[in-house]
């Protein structure tokens, strides 16, 4: 790695984050050696955890509590590493900006200074599933004589450990695989930079709390193809998804471009030898792995060896994860599926009969097409949290003279699997995907899932 990279500067680091978000990049800057403040609004009784791992520099020094007007302007630092989570539009970004200095951020850098090929992965659901899958196929072909790489590095939100950590291990004849959200992808638009192979799993109304328009999220999502450098003699790769009518459209924009191979992808390209040994269920995650197989496909991974990596793949936890088997029912924890898309997606994987428990976290997204699928395919939906009054109006107005659904209500999650175990046959699933997030009743969805888990194991006590 370049040791001369922000030679000279001092740098500032934006937001540490109680869990320590900005600790890659704070370590990053003091590995070599420059001068670096860190700055968040929470202050050291907050930041004790992180601060610890930080303990044996002693060129770092702390503003905390607040952010301070000098360190961003002309007498500040010369170069401002943000955390993802703060906007473009922070007043002391803004500052800064005006001041001439350089605003940057972990994956900038890491942009900047990796000497692999980067595949990118955005999308609004099925990002990680996706990332996962595409990491498991190139895996499959290390050691393959043709392929087009040595090793695979697995990075980002999901990979073990942080990107700047695992720059100087990384080669060129290596490739890594990221999850890039909407928010990382505009900090790439400011260097424009994009991955070598980029995917968009779909696009749904996410986020708009920062985005502001549907219209706007998209054009951030969009940076990951508009900013790929095109080669003739080594195209950049672009995969859309074709069921989605905002990809399809940048599919047929792009598809004309000389340096770019462009792919399309959905449910049914996954041919019927792999979708017989994919352990995940439902079309949204065969279409997952079709977009996973573009990227092993570009890469000259042979059929043989993605046969083996498909069947090998076993999935993340808490997305749709089958985690019990108990009088012919199979209970599935997908804690994960925190907005109606995703949980409609679980509904759509199973032909089945259907024991749905959703509700939680109101984060005001309607119901109405939750509610509609619902009343169309559940044998008994059992409402918890916050939303279950949204949840069960969208039902009742989803309602078809078809319906059968029985709608119930229990105070916590353990009664809500006390009833599905008593409502269950032979042959139904029961699924835990409440649409919703966690806050309202659990610390978190892995604490969530952990209940679950719990309650179905209590059953049996
Ligand atoms: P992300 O990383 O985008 O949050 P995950 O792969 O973690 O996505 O999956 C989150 C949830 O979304 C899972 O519970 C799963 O049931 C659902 N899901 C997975 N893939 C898709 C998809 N392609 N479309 C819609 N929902 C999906």
């Amino acid at each position: 790695m370049d040791r001369g990279f922000f030679a000279g500067k001092r740098i500032l680091v934006m937001g540490l984050g109680r869990f320590g978000g900005g600790l890659d990049s704070v370590i990053f800057a003091a590995r070599l050696g420059r001068q670096v403040i860190v700055t968040d609004l929470a202050n050291e009784t907050d930041l004790a955890a992180p601060m610890k791992a930080l303990q044996g520099f002693d060129n770092i020094r702390y503003h905390l509590g607040g952010h301070r007007e000098e360190d961003f302007g002309p007498e500040g630092a010369d170069i401002v590493v943000v955390n993802p989570a703060v906007t473009p539009e922070n007043p002391f970004v803004r500052i800064a900006e005006k001041a001439g200095k350089q605003i940057t951020s972990q994956l900038e850098i890491f942009f900047e200074l990796c000497p692999a090929r980067i595949v990118g992965i955005t999308g609004s659901n099925g990002k990680s599933t996706t990332t996962t899958l595409t990491s498991h196929l190139l895996e499959a072909g290390v050691g393959q004589s043709g392929v087009g790489y040595q090793r695979v590095w697995l990075g980002g939100n999901i990979g073990n450990k942080p990107l700047l950590e695992i720059l100087d291990q990384i080669e060129p004849a290596d490739v890594v695989v990221l999850e890039l959200s909407s928010f990382q992808l505009e900090q790439l638009a400011r260097i424009r930079r994009a991955p070598q192979a980029a995917i968009i799993t779909n696009l749904t109304p996410n986020h708009l709390d920062r985005h502001g328009t549907f219209e706007a999220y998209c054009r951030a999502k969009e940076n990951i193809f508009i900013h790929q450098s095109l080669n003739a003699s080594h195209p950049a790769l672009s995969v859309f998804n074709a069921e989605d009518p905002v990809t399809q459209g940048w599919f047929e924009k792009y598809q004309v471009q000389t340096g770019r191979l462009c792919r399309t992808f959905c449910p049914a390209d996954v041919p019927a030898d792999l979708a017989e040994v994919f352990v995940l269920a439902g079309p949204a995650n065969r279409a997952n792995l079709a977009a996973a197989l573009a990227v092993a496909e570009y890469f000259g991974v042979a059929k043989d060896r993605i046969h083996k990596a498909v069947a090998s793949y076993r999935g993340l936890p808490h997305r749709l994860e089958l985690v019990a088997r108990r009088k012919g029912v199979g209970w599935y924890d997908d804690s994960k599926a925190t907005t109606p898309i995703s949980s409609i997606a679980a509904l759509e994987a199973f032909d089945c009969p259907e024991i749905l428990i959703a509700g939680g976290y109101d984060k005001h997204i309607p119901f109405d097409e939750f509610g509609k699928v619902i009343a169309r395919k559940v044998k008994a939906a059992i409402l918890i949290g916050q939303t279950a009054d949204k949840i069960d109006a969208a039902i009742a107005a989803g309602r078809t003279v078809d319906s059968r659904v029985e709608v119930h209500r229990t105070r916590t999650l353990q009664e809500a699997v006390q009833l599905a175990d008593r409502l269950s046959r032979p042959g139904d699933v029961v699924l835990l995907s409440t649409a919703c997030a966690s806050y309202d009743m659990f610390r978190h969805y892995e604490h969530r899932a952990a209940v679950f888990r719990e309650s179905i194991e209590a059953l049996d006590a």
